[in-house]
């Protein structure tokens, strides 16, 4: 294998989990972020995500010399990469179109800098296009374009991006694009090699898929609860459809986090601007606002026993607040929406997540009072409603919960907890699609 000299610009989840794996697949990493303070606790050896395995390959790659950080990616291209990594953000921007200035203020900034030959990636997800904006941005005959998007999960990044389902590579010069392919090589990858305009596209088609799919499965959820049937059990029998399979088929709030929701409005855009109304995603986003605010009228039924019973003052206790479990993401967070519209209403929330301290600064947090204890976030709740599917939460002392809320209702949705075990506890269980 051949040891490159790469720079990875911006230490998020992508940049440091693409950093620090490829300095563990023995290449030379320089990483480059725009938040000084981040770089001196990465210099230290401190990541401050919570992604099984990071710290340690941060930490293996420091020690071995081959994992460095410094402060903007003007820096990172003075180390003289052959291959340079864009893993900046490209927010939902104005109209839901993505925002790419923060991609385009990089490649500004490096332009003048890069070495001859260096091959640029962009692992951001960026909408179509990007690569020939980017090159025409660059305006240097000697420096190829090539776009490597990201599929990795948060929560599992670092396994995900040592065991791929697939390299995607594309770009208008076959030989940067095997180059970069060549990176992963040791990885044992099926490897898309292609042009730039369809590995940009592969990424949004298939988060858009991914939203989809769950916007699908909680309509099925929503069918359930009306036709007394059970979700669990339909969503089994789907599964095992190879051409279906088992994933992404669990009914919940609502999706969210910080890709599919400005993926799947870039992606709307990007069909709007092609002249093509994309009506399949437009749905995918309707179904989704509605799901969440479906949660609401689940929870205003169970605690006022009315469907326009009134929720204000009442006291909820919140369990999960990040986006999923496994992570400590805050960002479009549907359990933070559903939290908004409780509030809206007129609840008083308390919050319980694992991954959170009760100082956690975020301004999303706002609607929430954040604790520490469950059992202390439970205290006088006229409901708990469990919004993110952390498996701690079934192994919770359900007797003691009983004993500390004001009135024994659980809205579970997520369908996580064993129904037979709340129930022996005292609470009414109510889970989503569920007879
Ligand atoms: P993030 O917000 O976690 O990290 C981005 C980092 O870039 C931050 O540390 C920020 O300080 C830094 N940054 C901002 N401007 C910079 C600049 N001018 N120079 C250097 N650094 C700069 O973002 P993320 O979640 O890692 O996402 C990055 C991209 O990858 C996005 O396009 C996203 O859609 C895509 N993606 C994300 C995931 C995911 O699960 N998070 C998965 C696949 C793809």
């Amino acid at each position: 294998m051949f040891v490159r000299r790469i720079a990875v610009i911006g230490t998020g989840y992508v940049g440091l989990t693409t950093g620090a794996c490829l300095a563990s697949l023995g290449h030379d990493v320089v990483c480059a972020d725009v938040d000084a303070d981040k770089v001196a606790r990465l210099t230290r050896g401190e990541v401050d995500i919570l992604e099984p395995g990071l710290a340690d390959l941060v930490a293996e790659g420091i020690a071995a010399g081959r994992l460095t950080f410094v402060l903007g990616a003007a820096s990172a291209v003075r180390h003289e990469p052959e291959v340079m990594f864009l893993c900046v953000p490209t927010p939902m921007g104005v109209g839901g179109v993505a925002d790419l200035s923060i991609v385009e203020s990089v490649i500004e900034e490096v332009r003048a800098l890069l070495p001859a030959d260096c091959v640029v990636v962009n692992k951001s997800t960026v909408p179509v296009g990007t690569a020939d904006r980017t090159e025409e941005l660059l305006d240097r005959t000697d420096v190829a374009v090539v776009s490597n998007p990201e599929f990795l999960r948060e929560g599992s990044a670092v396994f995900d991006f040592l065991n791929p389902d697939r390299i995607v590579v594309g770009g208008s010069k076959q030989d940067a694009a095997e180059r970069v392919a060549a990176l992963y090589a040791k990885l044992g990858a099926p490897t898309v090699l292609t042009d730039a305009p369809s590995a940009e596209l592969v990424k949004y088609a298939a988060n858009c898929f991914l939203a989809m799919k769950l916007s699908y499965v909680n309509a099925v959820a929503e069918l359930c609860d009306r036709l007394g049937a059970n979700i669990t059990d339909v969503t089994e029998g789907m599964g095992y459809d190879k051409r279906i399979g088992q994933a992404f088929l669990q009914p919940g709030p609502g999706w969210g986090g910080s890709c599919l929701p400005k993926d799947t409005s870039a992606m709307l855009q990007l069909a709007d601007a092609a002249d093509f109304e994309f009506r399949l995603i437009r749905a995918t986003i309707d179904t989704n606002t509605r799901q969440r605010q479906r949660m609401v009228e689940k929870v205003r039924i169970a605690v006022t026993g009315k469907r326009n019973g009134s929720l204000s003052r009442r006291r909820l206790a919140l369990f999960g607040l990040t986006f999923k479990a496994g992570t400590d993401d805050l960002r479009d967070s549907p359990a933070l929406a559903v939290a908004a519209l409780l509030r809206q209403a007129g609840a008083d929330l308390v919050g319980y997540d694992p991954s959170l301290r009760p100082d956690t600064q975020n301004p999303d947090l706002s609607s929430v009072t954040v604790s520490d204890d469950p059992y202390q976030a439970a205290k006088d709740a006229e409901a708990v409603i469990v919004l993110t599917e952390w498996p701690e939460f079934r192994s919770l002392d359900w007797q003691r919960l009983a004993e500390s809320v004001r009135n024994p209702i659980v809205v579970d949705t997520r369908n996580l907890l064993d129904p037979a075990v709340a129930r022996r506890a005292g609470f009414e269980w109510i889970g989503l699609g569920k007879p």
